[in-house]
């Protein structure tokens, strides 16, 4: 187990790498803990949770809505969690996302952690401090910046993690690479899905590697005047295209990456979409997708990186140089248009 401490505009998180969940008793009273996990993870890890107070809800993005927060509560007030409790959220970005909503909210803030179990949670999701819930078709419209007390690594608990899951966390990693990192994507050019799926050295080293890489990005912006916005490569057109064709998350911002690369080589001349694109394929990730242009167009005039008639849009200006471009709309259009 290694510690470390972040520090962000008012509070720090202290991340533990290359830990495991039974490390928990001593960073935490466990007599004060409350866990948050979902029916998979329960199911496929039940022993670990021992004999812990733990809420078990129904997995998915589905459930990550207000109903879900309303039975927390009721869960909380019927197990007596009072303002020494500590919420430790155990699962992937839908879990991490509840929890520390829930505990922002519960009688007005108590303490929460994180034991992120899927690969898009260890290197994304868990890091950042943005923890809402989805209403209706909004997604994370209702929520807070609050950071987690700490942060724990258990990587046993990825040999459930199915395949479809290493690709989603994957998009994220090779999107940290585009934006902050060549030496990694070079890296990750010379292996592939099948290799990090069994190679648990190398996997630690590389979720560290993209967990400081956020955590940086995170401490430099905590609420996104700038550099943080750049996290955003691949998912504005990304989200437009998951919401209207049922993508897994990754998915969609894979090939937001793909067409990103494209609308940079025509404003910025960047000369390497087709190595992106190879690294995507080579992490199970599709890249092209025959779209409604009409239809994507539309949702993207109501993004929230919206200003007035321009759009905020990330684009690259060589590997590992991700950089904020103003966009008209207009013009924005015309590319798509002109490209795909
Ligand atoms: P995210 O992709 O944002 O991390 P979720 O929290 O929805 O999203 O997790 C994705 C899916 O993977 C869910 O169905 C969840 O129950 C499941 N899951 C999470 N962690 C594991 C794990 N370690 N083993 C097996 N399934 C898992
Ligand atoms: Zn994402």
């Amino acid at each position: 187990m290694k510690k470390q401490s972040f520090k962000f505009s008012n509070s720090s998180t202290d991340l533990y790498f290359s830990a495991s969940i039974s490390h928990l008793k001593e960073i935490i009273d466990l007599k004060n803990v409350i866990f948050i996990t979902d029916e998979n993870v329960y199911n496929a890890h039940s022993n670990k949770f021992k004999k812990n107070k733990v809420i078990i809800l129904k997995p998915g993005e589905a459930f990550k809505i207000q109903a879900t927060i309303d039975s927390i509560v009721q869960q909380l007030i019927e197990l007596e969690a009072d303002r020494k409790t500590f919420l430790v959220g155990v699962g992937g970005g839908v879990i991490t996302d509840i929890t520390g909503f829930v505990a922002s909210i519960y009688m007005r803030g108590i303490k929460f952690g994180f034991v992120p179990t899927t690969l898009l949670a260890l290197v994304d999701a868990s890091i950042g401090g943005k923890n809402g819930i989805d209403i209706g078709l909004y997604k994370n419209i209702v929520g807070v910046t609050k950071q987690p007390a700490f942060i724990l690594h258990d990587l046993s608990f990825l040999k459930t993690l199915p395949e479809a899951e290493w690709k989603n966390g994957f998009a994220e990693i090779i999107k940290h690479a585009c934006i902050k990192d060549l030496a990694m994507f070079k890296q990750l050019q010379q292996h592939t899905l099948s290799f990090y799926m069994t190679h648990k050295k190398e996997t630690d080293l590389l979720i560290q590697r993209n967990a400081r890489i956020k955590i940086k990005v995170v401490q430099q912006d905590e609420f996104e005047q700038g550099e943080r916005k750049k996290l955003n490569f691949g998912h504005t057109l990304g989200h437009a295209l998951e919401n209207q064709y049922e993508l897994m998350h990754g998915q969609a911002v894979a090939i937001g990456m793909t067409y990103a690369s494209h609308i940079a080589a025509e404003l910025t001349g960047f000369r390497k979409t087709a190595a992106i694109v190879q690294t995507l394929e080579l992490y199970g990730l599709p890249t092209y997708l025959t779209f409604d242009k009409e239809k994507v167009f539309d949702i993207l005039k109501m993004d929230k990186k919206r200003e007035k008639r321009d759009i905020n849009f990330i684009l690259l200006q060589q590997i590992g140089k991700g950089i904020i471009v103003s966009i008209p709309l207009e013009e924005l259009q015309q590319i798509i248009n002109s490209i795909l």
